[in-house]
């Protein structure tokens, strides 16, 4: 069975060696680093639910490759069903660990790349999907955490790849050999990159028939020379280095330890180049991963606001206003902004359809409905959150406080609402709740899987607005016979 334990997930990140700055400096092993901790844990929390019998159902699949049982996250979808239980597995572990948990990316590059090099192959004749084939099976046989890394820092936003004065402002190609390509340029805000196994490079937008060196695809190991990381900053992510209960969240990070990483010519061999030059096949490939990932949102995120919910629910227990007819009602209002984005998920994965290499899409339209929901109910949980918990959540005592003789008492005394809960545990389920509704989360939710806009550049051109002036002529011109009762007028013609 390839699945690996949490414990052998952090070996294996110990024994890569790669070459991460935190913080400004650099780092020699991440595994020991408290900063990225956080982090790490968040994944093994992935590899660990995979070995409970309870969750097997929908942490595993069985790969179409080989047959053996694999982590879900290493699987391409095959069925409607699978697509539902990628959903329903990213909300179980959004609960469990309250935080982003950073495999989806690379579970969706995954995919996309094996669809993508399949499509190539047909129309150009090229061998890629068989040799993706080959990178896969090593994927599930090794039960790998893959980072998907697809921003390019775009440099100005009015010019083309190829336009820019810099072209490395996008990753590209700058030198072809007999045995493999060398790259260049840098990906920017990629979850989960500073504790992955390697790297899935991929196009970041749809490219013209001059911008073939743009064009690349391909998997690095996060070893390899010239891959440089530099792990971003989080609200908060000092306060992972106190004691007490300022915390937030003990065990895991506040979002997905977001990371820069510059390609500085990177040598990559041909056994894992899936596109290279077929400049046509970018936007699709662009296409079916936005599709995948933005569904995710309805899922993490659902399991995310169920752990704030509760944040929430337990902070108007401790005022005493819990009984109180309109605090319910808007504790209600939450749950139903999560059920209806996770709804919106579940049937964009119900309403999956077969691509031509065989695994399955979601319904595209509901899939960018899930996402640009997403932007906005994140925010509406989170204010009603804000609303129920109080302007203590801005203004609560430095934890230190309490350690303090000569003032604990007065904090204790005057933060303490109802007596059951003290004032400490009052703080503790403020700071989570502080850490789940600051700008790094909401705006994680916001720009994650394509800002606001690229839903509704998606939804437009789904949305066949000539067929549905179609519906609405026919309707509105009575124009549709029926055998039913006669009416007095006719349609006018
Ligand atoms: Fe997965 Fe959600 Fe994190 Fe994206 S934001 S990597 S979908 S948990």
């Amino acid at each position: 069975m390839s699945l690996k334990t949490p414990g052998e997930y952090v070996e294996s990140l110990r024994a890569l060696k790669i070459r991460a700055y935190v913080a400004g400096e650099r780092v020699d092993s991440i595994v020991d680093h408290p900063m990225i901790a956080p982090h790490i844990n968040t994944v093994a929390k992935t590899y660990e639910l995979a070995h409970r019998p309870e969750h097997r159902d929908v942490m595993t699949a069985i790969s179409h490759l080989t047959g053996e049982r694999i982590h879900r996250y290493t699987h391409i979808f095959q069925s409607p069903d699978d697509l539902v239980k990628k959903i329903e597995m990213l909300r179980l572990l959004g609960q469990t660990t309250g935080t982003c948990f950073q495999r989806c990316v690379g579970l969706d590059g995954l995919n996309a790349l094996y669809a993508i090099s399949y499509e190539i192959d047909q129309a150009e004749g090229s061998d890629y999907h068989d040799r993706f084939k080959r990178y896969l099976s090593r994927v599930q046989a090794e039960d790998l955490m893959l980072a998907g890394a697809m921003t390019d820092p775009k440099g100005e936003r009015t010019k083309r790849p190829s336009q820019q004065d810099d072209p490395d402002l996008y990753v590209h190609v700058v030198d072809r050999l007999s045995d493999g390509v060398v790259i260049r340029g840098a990906k920017l805000h990629n979850t989960g990159g500073i504790n992955s196994h390697e790297v899935l490079v991929m196009p970041g937008t749809s490219l013209r028939a001059e911008e073939g060196e743009y064009a690349i695809a391909c998997a690095v190991p996060a070893n390899a020379e010239g891959v440089v990381f530099i792990f971003g900053r989080q609200s908060n992510d000092m306060r992972k280095l106190e004691n007490g209960c300022d915390i937030g969240n003990p065990r895991f990070g506040i979002v997905g330890g977001e990371t820069m990483i510059v390609f500085d010519d990177v040598f990559v061999p041909n056994e894992r180049i899936f596109m290279n030059g077929e400049t046509s096949h970018a936007g699709t490939l662009v296409n079916y991963f936005a599709a995948w990932h933005r569904t995710n949102y309805g899922g993490c995120k659902g399991g995310n606001a169920d752990v704030l919910i509760g944040a929430t629910a337990k902070m108007t227990k401790m005022l005493g206003t819990d009984r109180n007819a309109i605090v319910r009602d808007k504790l209600v209002e939450m749950v139903h902004m999560n059920e209806t984005t996770y709804a919106s998920a579940i049937g964009a994965s119900a309403m999956g359809y077969r691509l031509p290499c065989g695994s399955f899409m979601v319904n595209q339209m509901m899939a960018n409905t899930t996402k640009q929901n997403i932007t906005r109910n994140v925010y509406q949980i989170s204010r009603l959150s804000h609303d129920l918990a109080g302007g203590f959540l801005s203004t609560m005592p430095d934890a230190r406080a309490l350690d303090n003789p000569e003032i604990a008492g007065y904090v204790e005394k005057y933060h303490t609402a109802s007596p059951q809960y003290d004032a400490k545990e009052r703080i503790r389920f403020g700071r989570y709740i502080e850490n789940m509704t600051n700008v790094a989360s909401q705006v994680e939710a916001l720009h994650g899987a394509g800002s606001p806009q690229a839903q509704r550049i998606e939804m437009a051109r789904l949305a066949a607005f000539d067929d549905k002036i179609e519906m609405a002529d026919r309707v509105i011109g009575g124009t549709d016979d029926v055998e039913g009762l006669p009416l007095p007028h006719k349609p006018e013609s």
